[in-house]
């Protein structure tokens, strides 16, 4: 057992972000408005994400850190993504495998919570505890009993931004919910959850780029896109902030990427890139997205290249 969760720990763990990620995504499946993330020595030493969601009853807190476990109802549609990522259920399990982790947790049903804690998967300690409503949990050590792969953690700082990185994305992805990210003791990034993403973009990135946003709201031949870009007097010279996101996930795109460039088209400096956050809603539109790889396949690339860049060169012909 010890051997198969190490393994599958492989596909789920590859660093301290992929254990953020996982456990960001559980709080926001736990209808969280509320969500600290909280960081020490680039998440090599500590993890602590604490929600105020749904939490877990106690009678399936163990269950939860079973391979496989899952208290989600999947859809006929996410069956067809479950099979190409095969980790459906597998997070807490996996992460449990390789660190030393703790569990808090408590619903609004019950009286007391729960606490457990498991060490490289193996159950150490399990009470009943007083704890308020939502799950914090813990992750210490990552790689502590797999020193092959914890050789290959780049430095706190590397691994750090890893993280800060992510929490940005998924709070312009979740504008309703209040992330606070927290690494050595210093607010690094604090968003207020408003639902407005202009309101999000400004707290996570200042008024620079906030005063330069313009609206992108388009819609045409079943793909539609919403979000903002900043006008071209603020670039960047890499595509880091040109967030991009397919039905509320973060995904890489090239093709996208480039046809937000093109709709610029000589409004942008040579190796300059914009800074946008644009989420496309392409259910009507054949894809085939992969949230581990952070990337999608179209069945149509031109259509969705075509689109973009006329989404965004809207922008410069109406809001001039
Ligand atoms: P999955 O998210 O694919 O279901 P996980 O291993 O990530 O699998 O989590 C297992 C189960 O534990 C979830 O289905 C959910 O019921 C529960 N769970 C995990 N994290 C939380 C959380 N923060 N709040 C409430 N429930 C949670
Ligand atoms: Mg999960």
């Amino acid at each position: 057992k010890d051997t198969i969760d190490k393994i599958a720990a492989g596909e789920v763990v590859e660093r301290p972000a992929s254990i953020v990620k996982e456990l960001l995504e559980n709080s926001i499946d736990a209808g969280s408005s509320s969500v600290t993330v909280e960081i020490k020595n680039g998440g090599i030493d500590l993890i602590r994400i604490t929600d105020n969601g749904c939490g877990i009853a106690s009678s399936e807190v163990k269950k939860a850190f079973l391979r496989h476990a899952t208290s989600k109802i999947v859809s006929d549609k996410d069956l067809i993504s479950i099979k190409s990522l095969g980790f459906r259920g597998e997070a807490l399990s996996s992460i449990a495998a390789v660190s030393k982790c703790e569990m808090i947790t408590k619903t609004r049903d019950e009286l007391t919570g729960v606490r457990y804690y498991i060490e490289g998967g193996n159950e150490v300690e399990y009470e009943e505890i007083g704890a308020p409503d939502g799950t914090s949990i813990i992750i210490r050590d990552i790689f502590y009993n797999t020193p092959a792969r914890r050789k290959f953690l780049k430095t706190a700082s590397t691994e750090g931004a890893h993280i800060s990185e992510l929490v940005e994305k998924l709070a312009m992805s979740n504008t309703e919910i209040a992330f606070k990210f927290i690494s050595n003791g210093q607010i690094k990034l604090q968003t207020n959850g408003s639902g407005n993403l202009k309101d999000i973009v400004y707290q996570l990135y200042g008024k620079e780029i906030s005063k330069a946003l313009c609206n992108v709201d388009y819609e045409k031949n079943g793909i539609k896109i919403r979000g903002v870009v900043a006008r071209p007097e603020v670039t960047r010279s890499s595509r880091n902030l040109e967030n991009i996101f397919v039905n509320g996930r973060y995904i890489k795109d090239n093709i996208i990427s480039k046809a937000v460039e093109d709709g610029f088209g000589d409004r942008l400096m040579q190796h300059q890139y914009p800074f946008c956050a644009l989420n496309f809603d392409l259910n009507g539109v054949d894809v085939n997205v992969h949230p581990r790889k952070m990337e999608v396949r179209f069945s149509d690339r031109n259509f969705v290249y075509d689109n973009t860049k006329e989404a965004v060169e809207e922008i410069f012909t109406t809001q001039s």
